[in-house]
């Protein structure tokens, strides 16, 4: 792995009228890092994740942030009245001003690495939530960024269908796609994670390998987190 910082966020406060959502927060990573982010509902995993990559003003701190960001959201979030290829496609032509051909030469590299080549004419609305979610994938890889942010991707998902999803990202986690991952599945964060990170009230109040904060755990709240989440 690249021991090249590609992220930095020092004291990092995000406050809501009074209320600090994200309360001084300290965290860097390398390229080629995988990063899980845990912890329960309201623990300030979103709103970090959107101070990463501007979707949130932060009120204090520093962020070195070296490169861009594509983000994959809970609810898919792609454009209805699109094809996929249409969804995949857009940012690319707009916002980088490729070339039309060259970008559909690309989404359909990306159709098929996510499984949905048969899809590209398709409109999301004819897709299940796990195919929607894998074209979101497709989505934010084509714009190349050099962090991958996912939040909760597979949180809306039906049970037996997130492992698609999952297959996905361990696909981009075996090229070594640079990754922050805020997700339920204790399972994944263990297998594809080379650090976990355990929020809760805002705060990092643990980190570390998967096997010390899934075999290992310290602090009273991931303890009780985790065996919230065993008994759910
Ligand atoms: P998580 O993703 O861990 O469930 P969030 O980052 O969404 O948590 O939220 C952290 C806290 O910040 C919650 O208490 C939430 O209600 C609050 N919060 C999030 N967004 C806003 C907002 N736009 N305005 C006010 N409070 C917010
Ligand atoms: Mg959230």
């Amino acid at each position: 792995m690249s021991r090249e910082t590609i992220l930095e966020m020092k004291n990092i406060v995000k406050d809501y009228s009074g209320f600090k959502a994200v309360d001084n927060v300290n965290f860097s990573m390398h390229k080629g890092e995988i990063v899980a982010i845990i912890g329960p509902s309201g623990s300030g995993k979103s709103t970090l994740l959107r101070c990463i990559n501007g979707l949130n003003s932060i009120t204090s701190g520093q962020i070195e942030l070296k490169g861009t960001t594509g983000m994959v959201f809970q609810h898919f979030n792609l454009f209805p009245h699109m094809t996929c290829a249409e969804n995949i496609t857009y940012a690319p032509i707009k916002v980088k001003k490729e070339k039309k051909e060259n970008a559909y030469e690309e989404a359909h590299k990306l159709l098929k690495m996510v499984g949905l080549e048969s899809k590209a004419n398709v409109y999301p609305a004819h897709l299940s939530g796990g195919q929607k979610q894998r074209i979101a994938i497709a989505r934010a890889l084509a714009m190349k960024p050099d962090i991958m942010l996912f939040d909760e991707p597979t949180s809306a998902l039906d049970p037996e269908i997130t492992g698609e999803v999952l297959n996905v990202m361990k696909l981009l986690a075996k090229e070594h796609t640079t990754m922050i991952v805020v997700t339920h599945e204790m399972g994944f964060a263990k297998e594809v994670a080379d650090r976990v990170i355990f929020m809760d009230g805002g705060v990092i109040v643990e980190e570390g390998t998967p096997k010390e904060i899934f075999d290992n755990p310290e602090n009273e709240r991931l303890i009780s987190f985790l065996g919230s989440m065993l008994r759910a």
